[in-house]
């Protein structure tokens, strides 16, 4: 079964468990989904890097973090249950269904409207 690794540590699987953050790339902002335990690190280097250049750091606004997350989630879910991937029904199910609860939360913070800063 596929699993979607972090991109940073490569260790864990964020398919269901996905924290937008954002990467310096060329100096141009590059966003990019890490688990949970990599999020700080990667948006802390992301911000010493545009200290660094002089570039503005401002933090990733909630809804748009949310806009991303479900636009993986729905992405993730779609790789799931794509017909051609030759899975057991049961574990099909098995899998898509923590990805099903993570975007059903998103979609609810998402439906929310304006909400505080808080981490995702
Ligand atoms: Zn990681």
């Amino acid at each position: 079964m596929r699993v979607t690794r972090c991109p940073r540590c490569r260790a864990e699987d964020i398919a269901a468990d996905a924290h937008p953050a954002r990467v310096l790339n060329n100096g141009a902002e590059a966003r990019l989904f890490v688990c949970r335990g990599c999020y700080r690190p990667t948006e802390l280097e992301y911000r010493i890097g545009c200290e660094t250049t002089g570039a503005s750091y401002r933090p990733l606004p909630i809804r748009e973090a949310l806009a991303g997350l479900h636009e993986f989630y729905v992405a993730r879910l779609a790789e799931c249950e794509d017909p051609n991937l030759l899975v057991e029904d049961d574990e099909r199910a098995a899998r898509s269904a923590p990805i099903r609860a993570a975007l059903a939360d998103v979609d609810r913070r998402l439906a929310i409207g304006p909400v505080g800063d808080r981490d995702t």
